[in-house]
């Protein structure tokens, strides 16, 4: 069994590295063997999974339109049969496209149940799927380990909107995002808050990982809250940082993003 699969529910989770620095998942309902890919990195990285797990594809589900989860959709689509689910507000942008989902939406992988969350901001039509009962959330680019998308269609305001729909997810709950980001990001959060101890753990940890290539994803919404500065602008030593103590959230978080740019 992968070690990633959750054992009271069955839902298995395939996790494997692709391209530069993204990581592709294979999510699967043990008992009907009904398999998703979130999103599609590559179709010759989907398939060498598929190839390793011996697992078969039936769907693909889409975070958002970037090439670089969505580049293997047509070929997948060609050699699997599988259906390519994604995003009602980015419908014309995703390849292959054939069932749009949005907000309070339920996507069924055997009986496992993923509850879509429109998150925009890194672009306008980005989606995650929670799997509430089996305490995963695959963020795509909204959420990273101790980071965020980039804000290449949205606004502050949208993103930090987004961003607290996850940040009220319960603390056990997995969080599988698409890239390795995460050291970089845990080195800029610590130049914000040097005297946050859960963060000066967990970059010890996250070093320590990488230095032996391992991943650091999945993470969990309950470190996150306590170590990803896009899910702390109420910090006092954020806002100190900053020059922004007692400002707005939306505005702290704004120049957290601002500043993450430049690092
Ligand atoms: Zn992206
Ligand atoms: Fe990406």
């Amino acid at each position: 069994m992968d070690p990633l699969t959750n054992p009271a529910t069955g839902l298995e989770v395939h996790q494997f590295p692709c391209l530069e620095d993204s990581y592709g998942y294979l999510v699967r309902d043990r008992e009907s063997g009904i398999c998703a890919a979130v999103d599609a990195p590559s179709a010759a990285a989907v398939e060498a999974a598929l190839a390793a797990t011996g697992w078969t594809l039936d769907f693909v589900l889409n975070t958002h339109h970037h090439p670089d989860h969505t580049g293997g959709n047509f070929e997948l689509k060609a050699g699997t049969g599988c259906q390519i689910i994604g995003p009602r507000a980015d419908n014309a942008r995703i390849p292959g496209i054939d069932v749009v989902v949005g907000d309070g939406d339920i996507v069924a992988i055997g009986r496992h149940r993923a509850r879509v969350l429109d998150t925009p901001g890194h672009t306008r039509g980005h989606i995650v799927y929670v799997f509430d009962a089996d305490e995963a959330v695959f963020t795509g680019d909204t959420l990273f380990s101790m980071g965020c998308g980039r804000l290449f269609e949205g606004t502050p305001a949208q993103m930090w909107d987004s961003l607290q729909k996850l940040r009220a997810l319960p603390a056990q709950t997995r969080v599988f995002c698409a890239h390795e980001y995460t050291q970089k990001n845990g080195h800029f959060a610590l130049g914000l808050e040097p005297g946050n101890r859960h963060l000066l753990a967990r970059v010890r940890e996250v070093d320590q990982l990488r230095s032996l290539d391992m991943p650091t994803v999945p993470s969990t919404l309950g470190l996150e809250r306590l170590t990803n500065p896009f899910l702390r602008p109420d910090s006092p030593e954020l806002q100190a940082s900053l020059g922004l103590s007692g400002a707005p959230l939306v505005e702290v978080f704004a120049e957290t993003r601002r500043r993450r740019n430049e690092f």
